[in-house]
């Protein structure tokens, strides 16, 4: 009996270092792979213009024949969806949408579209109103992103704000439905995060390695390097110039970082700086005490429309919302204080001199 229960140890003894003896040839074999492939795969750079700004993309994969034909399919998807949703161009879904509707009737909407404005009246419902899908007629009367330089009557900004309300808008199973004759929408505020969702699919199509792709103010990072690293990526100093960061984050792939400034595309008058974010209860630019938010999101188009919705709300807000919607968080107000989110506090280190990083929340 005693010889019974001896040989059973020893048994299970020798399955145990045969167990251990496995993983740790398993780990060995795994990281040798992981080394050896890190050297296959090379980093292909690539610039384009889409969506109204700059694109550059830096692809790993194994040959320049894959990772140009990668950066081919990008530039195919981003025209597509411009064209789509883009209220510049003429034909696409959202301009069409604007200058055909008739009041009180429904507009037909296509699936994709629809659920783009839903998740924005969601946004904008969360945010009584401070993010609101029919923003346009004020931006357009601004023109800031069209290069003006003026700032509107007070009368005329009135009498435009009395045609956003997001009220008079609905959507309906197929459709939307408007109850006013003048009012627009847009999908300035989250097209960049939607092009790097629509990116991401794009890559997985093709089983890239790894990618890096900014679209304007938002950043895709897809997969690794080919050495399971994290990215690191840049945030830009609000007040430096297009190449000075505020600091450097690190993040996890699959994630999306979305920045929205007053310095993006702005004019000055006064000593006062009009930019291209609206407080939809003003009509004027928002002046929350914010100069910069940037989110971190596996989603694009979250990150996109939190970092406009929250730099409409301001700080104590804005952080208030970004916590409950789970997404990370870099705020930076006009004192140069940076706010982050827990989560970042290992993952954001702050360069730039003259900012204050605060306690996060
Ligand atoms: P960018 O377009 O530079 O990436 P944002 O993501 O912050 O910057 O979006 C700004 C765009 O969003 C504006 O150009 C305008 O079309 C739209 N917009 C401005 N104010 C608001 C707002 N309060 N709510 C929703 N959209 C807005
Ligand atoms: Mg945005």
């Amino acid at each position: 009996m005693r010889k019974i229960r001896w040989l059973i140890r020893r048994r299970r003894s020798k399955v145990v270092i045969l167990t251990v003896v496995c993983i740790g040839l398993l780990f060995f074999l795994g990281k040798r792979s992981e080394y050896i492939k890190s050297g296959t795969y090379q980093a292909y750079s690539y610039t384009t213009l889409a969506m109204g700004t700059g694109i550059k993309k830096t692809i790993y994969s194994e040959n320049a024949a894959k990772s140009e034909q990668v950066d081919s399919a990008i530039d195919a998807c981003l025209k597509e969806l411009e064209n789509r949703i883009s209220v510049r161009i003429t034909n696409s879904e959202i301009a069409s949408c604007n200058r055909s509707y008739a009041v009180d009737g429904v507009y037909p909407l296509s699936e994709t579209v629809r659920s783009y404005l839903e998740q924005e009246l969601q946004i904008c419902e969360e945010t009584d109103g401070a993010f609101s899908p029919c923003i346009r007629p004020i931006s357009a009367l601004w023109g800031i992103e069209e290069g003006e330089t003026e700032i509107p009557e007070q009368s005329r900004i009135q009498e435009v704000l009395a045609h956003t309300r997001p009220e008079n808008m609905e959507l309906t199973e197929d459709g939307i439905i408007f109850r006013d004759n003048r009012m627009a929408i847009d999908l300035g505020a989250v097209g960049k995060g939607i092009a790097c969702d629509e990116v991401n699919k794009v890559l997985a199509g093709y089983d890239v390695r790894g990618a890096v792709i900014s679209i304007g103010g938002s950043i895709a990072v897809y997969g690794d390097k080919g050495k399971r690293e994290a990215w690191h990526i840049g945030i830009q100093d609000p007040r430096g110039n297009e190449n000075e960061m505020l600091g450097v984050l690190t993040a996890k792939k699959g994630m999306v970082i979305s920045t929205s400034g007053d310095y993006e595309k702005y004019f000055m008058a006064d000593g006062r700086r009009y930019h291209h974010i609206f407080d939809p209860a003003t009509g004027y630019p928002a002046d929350s005490g914010l100069i910069s938010v940037t989110i971190i999101s596996d989603s694009g188009f979250l990150s996109d429309a939190l970092s406009t919705a929250c730099f409409v709300l301001g700080l104590e807000k804005g952080m208030d919302y970004a916590v409950k919607k789970g997404v990370q968080a870099i705020f930076v107000t006009s004192g140069r204080e940076v706010y982050v989110t827990k989560g970042l506090k290992h993952a954001f280190k702050l360069q730039a001199d003259g900012y204050v990083l605060k306690e996060s929340r």
